[in-house]
């Protein structure tokens, strides 16, 4: 995808100055998610991000030995759950490359293949018909929202999928808190804040914080973390959300990715993919479960076995080969995708650890 030209606004450019104008400063959370989700104009809509000429890199699409850990853990806490008949759920599965090499691991497992009803939850229709033909053999069934998933035991992963959806940023104030906005500034697109306003809900969270912090909070993500814990704690299961952002956190994180660069959010909405961390402590308080780490994605994937799979890969010659000492160096090392990139599990309340967890969070700490 080139990278978009910051000198002609995009049709949703226009559209929104339309919107802002007739209904006044749009909050950011409306604006990340018309620039992601807009029906005709919205990133994710009209585009595969993913793609070879694509906006940016995921870690299965980096090396097959991360969909491969991932398949070796599904195994795992499946058979640890007694083997049930579950659903085998992916929310945000992009290109379908993690699921496809982890149920090629996982589907070696008696049994495995026969319980585990494939869905997957996905918006865009671009990336919709890439998963269809990743994933063809496993007959998959679409769906919009999580909360569509079928009831059941329910096995769940998630990478790179709550850092996409629309956060609301507001600021601490001496006498209240105001929410960022965006508005019309005479050279385009600019951010400013609303009115100043008493909230009882951020006092509880944030009241410590002192004045002039900003702090963000992702009401979908917590929506789509709660109805996961309601349908684990009824009936079972495990959720494993891979992510970058940190267990708690305060500030700024909003950010555009626009052909393996960082850009200016505001300058081409529609064309560049938003994104902002994930505090992992939120969605675990929402789901109401067990949070597991979150530990590190590097540390999570030498648990698992990373190493020694990839010296076999590369033994093995061939096109698999190729380019598997830097995958296994991009997905582990911290300077790379290692530390950034967290990893948690949830389950109910009392459940033993998930494989690559030794332990539930340090309040504030990593393990
Ligand atoms: N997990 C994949 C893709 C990450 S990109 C990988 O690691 O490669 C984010 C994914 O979430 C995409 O598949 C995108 O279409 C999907 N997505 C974004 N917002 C969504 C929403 N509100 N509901 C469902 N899927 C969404």
């Amino acid at each position: 995808m080139s990278p978009p030209d910051p000198g002609r606004p995009t049709p949703l450019a226009r559209l929104i100055r339309e919107r802002i104008a007739e209904a006044g400063p749009m909050p950011v959370a409306e604006y990340m998610a018309l620039c992601l989700g807009h029906p005709e104009h919205g990133y994710y809509i009209t585009r595969d991000p993913l793609g070879a000429k694509g906006d940016f890199v995921t870690a299965p699409e980096v090396s097959q030995l991360f969909g491969e850990m991932i398949g070796g853990w599904l195994a795992q806490v499946w058979i640890d759950a007694g083997r049930p008949q579950a659903i085998l759920a992916e929310a945000g599965p992009g290109r379908g490359t993690l699921m496809a090499d982890a149920l090629r691991v996982a589907g070696r497992l008696p049994g495995f293949r026969e319980a585990m009803a494939l869905k997957l939850v996905e918006t865009s229709p671009v990336l919709r018909s890439a998963q269809a033909a990743a994933l063809g053999d496993w007959a998959p069934h679409w769906v919009e929202r999580v909360a569509d998933l079928p009831e059941g035991p329910l096995f769940l992963v998630a990478n790179e999928f709550f850092d996409a959806l629309p956060v609301r940023q507001f600021l601490r104030l001496a006498q209240g808190w105001q929410e960022r906005v965006v508005v019309v500034g005479p050279e385009g697109l600019r951010f400013g804040y609303g009115p100043v306003m008493t909230s009882a809900a951020l006092e509880t969270r944030f009241g410590a914080l002192p004045e002039g912090a900003l702090v963000e909070v992702n009401p979908d993500g917590e929506a789509v973390a709660a109805e996961i814990g309601r349908r684990i704690a009824s009936f079972g299961g495990v959720a494993l959300i891979i992510d970058y952002g940190e267990w708690d956190g305060t500030g700024d994180t909003l950010q555009a990715v626009a052909g393996h660069r960082f850009a200016d959010p505001l300058a081409a909405p529609g064309q560049a993919d938003l994104t902002a961390h994930v505090r992992f402590r939120a969605l675990a308080e929402a789901s109401g479960l067990q949070p597991w780490g979150p530990v590190t994605q590097g540390v999570f994937l030498e648990r698992l076995g990373i190493t020694a799979r990839a010296r076999v890969l590369a033994r093995t010659g061939g096109p698999a080969a190729a380019g598997v000492a830097a995958g296994h160096r991009r997905l582990t090392h911290p300077a790379e995708m290692g530390q950034v990139f967290k990893v948690m599990a949830l389950t109910k309340p009392g459940a033993p650890a998930p494989p690559g967890f030794a332990s539930g969070p340090m309040a504030g700490s990593m393990e």
